[in-house]
């Protein structure tokens, strides 16, 4: 499995419109510290899974036929706002895989144009792409919303974002699976009360429970790139804060 972040942000994105933070500062000089919307894909050969749509170019990233399915873990716009331009397009429909939401966003499921919108898939019950297990998982955020492990086979590798902690079915499952990389919701540095996205607190809580050879933070908003800017907060050695464009060959992970 060939994974790679496509964007690491949350909905404001780094640098935030305005903001003057350090963290906003070094990102608007130093390319490699923006961040986009937060999506990834999985490449088997030519073939692409894209894991959410939230760039709105997709249509100039990915040659027509180059994208198998899209996976999304939610309809809030910062996941699906690339399909908008994308679902005008002239070519083979693409399948569309997402939560069971009859809201959806907008008027996609009204007028899906290219998208082919298919049923929500079960939790738990795992479906089969380009030779890989996927198994949607559900989520704690404020719609409903899905994450995805995989499994090739060889390695392993969840997706979880966006949410607040782990509901126990899911926490159960991972920790039967036993996942070689985890990639995690890290909306914020270290707050009370949270709502619908993991702190720092929550992220790191969750991977020492799964306890993966890697773990990635993502969903970074410009607040927490300030943060571990600022302080000398140590994280722990498996952890690493993801960057957009980031690859990780799943295969390097084996013991
Ligand atoms: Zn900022
Ligand atoms: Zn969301
Ligand atoms: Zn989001």
């Amino acid at each position: 499995m060939q994974f790679q972040f496509l964007g690491t942000g949350n909905a404001a994105q780094v640098p935030c419109y305005g903001c003057r933070c350090p963290a906003c500062e070094r990102a608007m000089n130093v390319t490699t510290f923006r961040r986009g919307p937060c999506s990834a894909k999985i490449q088997v050969g030519e073939k692409n899974i894209l894991i959410d749509a939230g760039h709105t170019n997709l249509t100039e990233r990915f040659p027509v036929g180059t994208i198998n399915t899209i996976l999304l873990t939610h309809y809030h716009m910062d996941h699906v706002q690339g399909l908008f331009p994308l679902r005008w397009g002239k070519a083979t429909p693409i399948p569309v895989i997402g939560p069971d939401d009859k809201e959806g966003c907008d008027d996609l499921f009204k007028h899906p144009g290219m998208l082919h919108f298919l049923p929500a898939p079960e939790c738990f019950k795992p479906l089969y792409l380009l030779g890989i297990e996927i198994t949607p998982v559900p989520l704690n955020h404020s719609k409903p919303t899905v994450g995805y492990f995989f499994n090739d086979g060889e390695s392993s590798l969840a997706y979880l974002t966006d949410t607040l902690g782990l509901p126990e079915k899911t926490m159960d499952f991972l920790q039967q699976q036993r996942p070689d990389i985890v990639i995690i919701d890290c909306s914020s540095p270290p707050k009370p009360n949270p709502r619908n996205h993991n702190t720092l607190n929550e992220a790191l809580d969750i991977i020492e429970h799964l306890a993966p050879q890697k773990g990635y933070l993502t969903h970074i908003s410009h607040e927490l790139d300030a943060f571990l800017l600022s302080a000398n907060y140590p994280l722990p050695d498996n952890v690493i804060v993801a960057a957009d464009n980031e690859k990780i060959d799943t295969t390097e992970n084996m013991t």
